[in-house]
Order: structure tokens, then C-alpha cells, then sequence
């Protein structure tokens, strides 16, 4: 039977705001279970909403900051100490991902990366503009508007016949439409609620371009204190920690 469940796991901003869990989200398919992004607090989201993380076998990241990847490095640490994985874990990422990984653990639990691990880890560098496949999920990354250096992908999804896109951080840009177009299922951040930032984007822009998002539901994640103050004004869904959705 064909399903596309999606799990917010967290849907905060790198501040806490509103004592949300970073970035990440778990999609279940019948061939598949993968998280989107993994932010600094996921393995404790992971948990607390009962996901084993041993069923997850691939896990995109948009963008290298703490509240989107910093997670990788607790669920390693669990894969190895407690949950005994031996099943290969996919990890896609932008240019870099694999020793940013390997950077950020050797900080934080030094010595542990060399001692290695009882599964096998594949890291794959996500090409931006072109569809690829990994791990029969299909991925197809565009530039988002947030980092200086140009790493940071919007991520558009099709798996058994459903789309999801999610922006990733960004500020409003064009790339957003073809990535939006026909999609199922639109996670879009709303950091603010009306004021304009050029690297993130608020609630009044989504509603102002909503003519040119072409996605079937949109669900807004990543709310900052602005945005989080002001809830019932906003007609869009809005996500919270735990919320299921089927595609
Ligand atoms: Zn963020
Ligand atoms: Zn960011």
C-alpha cells in the first residue's frame, strides 16, 4: 500500500522560540524513512516522540547551521552506545557535509569519530539544480537565499508518488516557484511575521507570493518569537512538535 506520512519532529528556530525542537522531520513511506534536516536538539525530539532511529536510513540536510545538522552528531553517538545500528545510514548534504560532521564531533566527543562505527556511513554531496535519486527518495535541491557562501539548498522531494518541498532557511527568491510547482506538501519557514529579512523569510511575504507557490497545503515551521506572537492573526497552518500529516 502506497503512504507518505510526514512527522514534524521539530519545528523551532535556532533560538528555541516557544521551546520547540530544532529543525526535523521524519517521512515514512513504504520504502523509505528519512529525516529532513537534524538540528542540535533532534535526537531528544526523536525520543520523545518514540521513533527508532535505527528504521531512519537516509538524512537530507539543507544547510550547515547548528539548528538544521548539529543533531547528526548525538544520533552517531546513540547509533554507537545504545542503539546498536548496524543497518547503513545515508547522509546528504551540501558541498562539505562530510568533514563539517566529522569537524563538529571531533569538538564535541573528540576521539570518537577515528574509533569508527559498526555501520557503514555513506555521505553524498547533493548537486544543486538537477534531480538525483538516493535511496529511491527523489531529491532535487535549489539555490536557497541564506548563506553568503551559496551552500544552502531549498529541497524538493518525490517519493511513491507524493511531493514535499521544503525551503530550508531562505529569504523570498524565484526558485521557490519551480520548487513549489505541483507539490503535495510545502514546509515553508516563517521566522517573522511581517518583517522583511533578506535571509529568512515572514508570514506577510509567504501570503503575498501565495499566488505563485504552487503547493496543494503549505505549513509554516521555524517561527520566531515575532512570528510565534502572532498566531491568530495567520490563516496559513502552522506546525508544532510532534504534528502528523499523511501526503
Ligand atoms: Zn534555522
Ligand atoms: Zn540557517
Amino acid at each position: 500500500m502506497s503512504f507518505v506520512d510526514v512527522q514534524f519532529l521539530g519545528c523551532g528556530d535556532a533560538f528555541g522560540s516557544g521551546g520547540r525542537f530544532n529543525t526535523c522531520f521524519h517521512v515514512k513511506s513504504a520504502k523509505n524513512s528519512f529525516l529532513i534536516d537534524c538540528g542540535a536538539s533532534s535526537m531528544v525530539a526523536i525520543k520523545k516522540f518514540n521513533l527508532d532511529p535505527n528504521s531512519i536510513d537516509t538524512i537530507f540536510l539543507t544547510h550547515l547551521h547548528g539548528d538544521h545538522f548539529a543533531g547528526v552528531i548525538f544520533f552517531l553517538m546513540d547509533a554507537r552506545y545504545l542503539a546498536g545500528r548496524t543497518p547503513p545510514l545515508t547522509i546528504a548534504g551540501p558541498k562539505g557535509v562530510k568533514q563539517r560532521i566529522i569537524d563538529t564531533m571531533n569538538v564535541l566527543y573528540p576521539g570518537c569519530w577515528d574509533k569508527g562505527h559498526d555501520f557503514e556511513i555513506r555521505f553524498f554531496e547533493m548537486a544543486r539544480g538537477v534531480r538525483q535519486v538516493i535511496n529511491h527518495i527523489g531529491v532535487h535541491p535549489y539555490k536557497a537565499q541564506h548563506l553568503e557562501d551559496g551552500n544552502d539548498f531549498i529541497l524538493r522531494f518525490d517519493v511513491d508518488g507524493k511531493v514535499i518541498t521544503y525551503s530550508g532557511d531562505t529569504g523570498w527568491t524565484d526558485n521557490l516557484i519551480p520548487a513549489t510547482k505541483d507539490c503535495d506538501l510545502f514546509i515553508c519557514e516563517s521566522h517573522q511575521f511581517d518583517k522583511q529579512c533578506e535571509f529568512h523569510l515572514d508570514y506577510k511575504t509567504i501570503k503575498d507570493k501565495s499566488d505563485q507557490i504552487g503547493a496543494k497545503t503549505t505549513v509554516l515551521t521555524h517561527l520566531g518569537p515575532d512570528a510565534l506572537d502572532k498566531l491568530n492573526d495567520m490563516t496559513l497552518q502552522v506546525a508544532f512538535d510532534g504534528m502528523k500529516i499523511s501526503v
